[in-house]
């Protein structure tokens, strides 16, 4: 591969670097066996040699991770005829993948053919073609190089994953179409995004995997520049395991974004300190591959950035500034106001997250819900019915409603008496046209008509990576000096961002996911 002992680690951001020897320092603290000298701490930077390991197990490719990505290699390098053993800290199978909104891109597939939709690769590369062109300039295929053949690999394949997944039991409603895009490209999973597990789990077990969860990847061990296997942490037991991968070992880990230390590295503290939705990916995948000289993408728009989100069945996106621009307002679960609802969504997002119970409620009533912002607009996406208006969301039960303000608050979950107390204020407050609570600037014309609304829980949450590594269209990662490591392969929200963020619109990064995956399962299984 080119890489030496002396290149190894050495980042062309030195922000990576440094976040790399901490948290490597911190890993290799809690090691305490598997037959290595390095465990007692006598050398924590160095990486661990084959040669110092007793193996505990061997398979022809290690998978780490069992989310979206993971699961998915294991399933296709298991088709492949390939023995794969699977590595996941956490107790069970999904990741972010079965918390998300559960749509998935793809164009061309059967599904859009058996409802005469009219889509093939070619023109999704060309419509994301056409966004990145838009939105930063014809320059920007060459600076994205590799990254842009990643997104041609994407398109080119991503409908071939959905027909993938539905030809192995997992249902999809749709397609869906969002704005953005010229025909309907979004397959929802059905009925959300937890119901591809119990399809692929079986599969994945009779196909001979064998998943190790509330196991812990550590380390990626070496047998000179190659990648050979991977060094664990048992998370009930602390015992310490190393599983080789003889055909190469696949991380399939996400991004950093339930990485507290390394999202300071992008936002303040208060930013950073907001909950990630799934914080079990915290950066150690990457961390791994860093240390042994991989290299990592630039930092994607949006990266692991706080978001205003509301769990299923209620809108994800869009509806803050819909409902806020409306005179609806925004109460804690004792149903008192607590900041102004003209703030910025981040602004909200925060004082949401420092209340006790982290969670907030949007409230309006039947003349903010005709508005066309309300009862027209669209906003994202649910399983099932992708963009939506918010009134839509209404008939389909995905939004409280009553007919007085204590019904409404007792079925949502929000004091019943403090809300009818802080509504009546409200009222009082819209009426002389002055927020002496929070310098609300447009107040509306108060809380007055019945059925009464209330949208929520709202939290501030983290619900994507930040970048990944940089690989081939192989899945094969590279080092700082572009050489490919051996045996070390990535997938997922852990292997380039730039190719599936620059997917026009909702679905990119779990295509992306499922079909990274799939594909590095089958070509792993190949060698
Ligand atoms: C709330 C939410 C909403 C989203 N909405 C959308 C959407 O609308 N559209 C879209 O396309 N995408 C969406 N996403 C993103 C999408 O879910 C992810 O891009 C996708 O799941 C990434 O797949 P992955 O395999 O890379 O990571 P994951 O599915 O998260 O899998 C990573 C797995 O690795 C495990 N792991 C991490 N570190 C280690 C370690 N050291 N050892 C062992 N195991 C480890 C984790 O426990 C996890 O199971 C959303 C995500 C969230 C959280």
């Amino acid at each position: 591969m080119g890489t030496t002992e002396d290149n190894r680690g050495i980042s062309r951001r030195n922000f990576v670097g440094g976040a790399l020897v901490a948290g490597t320092a911190m890993v290799a603290a809690g090691l305490t066996g598997c037959g290595s000298p390095r465990n007692s701490g006598d050398s924590s930077d160095a990486p661990t040699a084959a040669s110092s390991v007793d193996w505990t197990q061997e398979a022809d490719i290690v998978v780490v991770g069992c989310g979206a990505s993971g699961t998915m290699a294991a399933l296709s390098a298991a088709e492949n005829g390939a023995s794969v053993i699977v590595l996941e800290s956490s107790p069970a199978m999904g990741g972010s993948g079965i918390l998300c909104s559960g749509a998935i891109l793809g164009a061309g597939t059967k599904m859009q053919k058996e409802n005469g939709i009219e889509d093939c690769p070619e023109a999704l590369a060309e419509d994301v073609r056409s966004f990145v062109e838009g939105m930063f300039g014809p320059g920007e295929f060459e600076r994205m190089g590799d990254d842009w053949e990643l997104m041609e690999l994407h398109a080119s394949e991503a409908a071939n994953t959905v027909d993938w997944l539905a030809d192995h039991g997992v249902q999809f409603y749709g397609p869906s179409q969002q704005p953005g895009q010229p025909v309907a490209r979004l397959h929802m999973l059905h009925p959300n995004a937890a119901a591809w597990p119990p399809v692929i789990k079986p599969l994945v077990e009779d196909a001979g995997v064998d998943i190790k969860f509330q196991t812990k990847a550590a380390e990626l061990i070496l047998e000179g520049d190659r990648v050979v296997g991977v060094k664990t942490i048992d998370q009930m037991t602390q015992e310490e395991h190393c599983y080789k991968g003889n055909k190469g070992v696949i991380m399939a880990t996400g991004s950093i974004e339930g990485s507290k230390d390394w999202r300071q590295k992008i936002y303040t503290l208060e930013q950073a300190n907001v909950q990630c939705a799934n914080s079990f990916n915290d950066g150690s995948g990457i961390r791994m591959m860093c240390k042994i000289g991989g290299d990592t993408t630039e930092y994607t728009a949006g990266a692991a950035m706080p978001m205003l989100y509301c769990d299923d069945p209620a809108p994800h996106v869009g509806w803050y500034t819909a409902l806020m621009s409306g005179g609806a307002i925004m109460v804690d679960p004792s149903g008192k106001r607590f900041i102004s609802e003209n703030a910025p969504e981040m602004e909200m997002l925060l004082a949401i997250d420092a209340l006790p119970e982290r969670k907030a409620f949007a409230l309006y009533d039947e003349t903010i819900a005709q508005l066309p912002s309300v009862s027209v607009d669209k906003v994202e996406t649910i399983p099932g019915f992708g963009y939506a208006s918010i009134r839509e969301f209404e008939e389909r039960g995905g939004i409280f409603t009553g007919n007085t303000i204590e019904e409404v608050a007792e079925k949502a979950g929000v004091d019943a008496a403090g809300l009818a107390a802080e509504v009546a204020r409200y009222n009082e407050l819209a009426a002389s046209g002055t927020d002496a609570d929070f310098g609300r600037q447009t107040l509306g014309s108060g809380l007055l008509t019945p059925p009464y609304r209330i949208l929520g829980p709202a939290k501030a949450q983290v619900i994507s990576g930040a970048f990944g590594m940089r690989v081939t269209n192989k899945h094969e990662v590279k080092d700082t000096f572009g050489n490919i490591i051996p045996g070390l392969y990535a997938v997922g929200e852990g292997a380039h961002g730039l190719a599936k963020d620059y997917s026009t619109g909702t679905g990119g990064k779990m295509s992306w996911a499922f079909t990274s995956g799939r594909l590095a399962g089958a070509h792993v299984a190949s060698l």
